[in-house]
């Protein structure tokens, strides 16, 4: 299956990727989107060619300002409902009544616990069920992103993975969304590239890497919140 998949979506362009995994995945096919660039080229592809795929947003409760007004501009724009997952109450609150708010400084143990009930336990919700994952991963974002591809088998998730902009590099990300006349979040300008939770994400310097913003303070290579890691806390 995956190899027919690839063969046959060699030679498609993106929006054709998407409209091709519709159709195949009829029904089952969800594109989770953090409001990011990547993602609201692969929002207006969907959108402007009515593709049956399903958006997905996770709010953690910790999104900045400038995330929000984006999904409310996509809202506007597109008129298409963005289904939306939060975190589980009772474990949110059990987190918040045992460590507080900012847990996520104190180790990377508290981080991941905190990425896994606000993100990965409510994507594990948004996924259940569903047999094609699109995401707007690309290969130059990281290192570890740059050994997956353009559609892959994702065995954590038991699950085929679609990442249609997986080649493109930023300039044809801003060039799309300019072109188009897409929204995109404000903080692109400010030096933000990877825009996660307000309290985990920071600018970074030019030449810096891509994900260098997140989680800043903690002292490793993975910046991965789990989301295309593992479904496991
Ligand atoms: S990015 Fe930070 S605030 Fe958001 S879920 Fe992970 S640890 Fe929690």
């Amino acid at each position: 299956m995956l190899e027919k998949l690839k063969e046959a979506t060699i030679h498609k362009t993106e929006a054709e990727v998407l409209a091709y995994i519709a159709d195949v995945f009829s029904g089952q096919a969800v594109f989770t989107t953090s409001f990011g660039v990547e993602d609201q080229v692969i929002t207006d592809m969907i959108c402007r060619y009515n593709i049956p795929i399903q958006i997905v947003a996770i709010d953690t409760g910790r999104l900045f300002e400038e995330t929000y007004k984006v999904q409310d501009a996509v809202r506007k724009k597109y008129k298409k409902d963005i289904k939306v997952y939060a975190p589980d109450t009772k474990d949110l609150e059990a987190l918040l009544a045992q460590k507080g708010p900012y847990s996520f400084y104190e180790s990377i143990e508290n981080r991941k616990e905190c990425c896994y009930i606000r993100k990965v336990a409510p994507l594990n919700r948004a996924l259940s069920g569903k047999a094609c994952w699109v995401t707007g991963i690309r290969s130059e974002q990281s290192a570890g992103r740059s050994g997956m591809e353009k559609i892959q088998y994702d065995e954590s998730y038991k699950m085929y993975k679609v990442n249609p902009l997986y080649d493109w590099q930023m300039a044809d990300v801003m060039h799309y969304l300019e072109t188009n006349e897409v929204p995109y979040n404000s903080l692109h300008h400010k030096g933000y590239v990877s825009i996660g939770c307000a309290p985990c994400t920071r600018a970074v310097k030019p030449g810096e890497d891509f994900r260098a913003g997140r989680w800043w303070w903690e002292n490793n290579t993975g910046k991965e919140c789990g989301l295309h890691e593992s479904r496991k806390k």
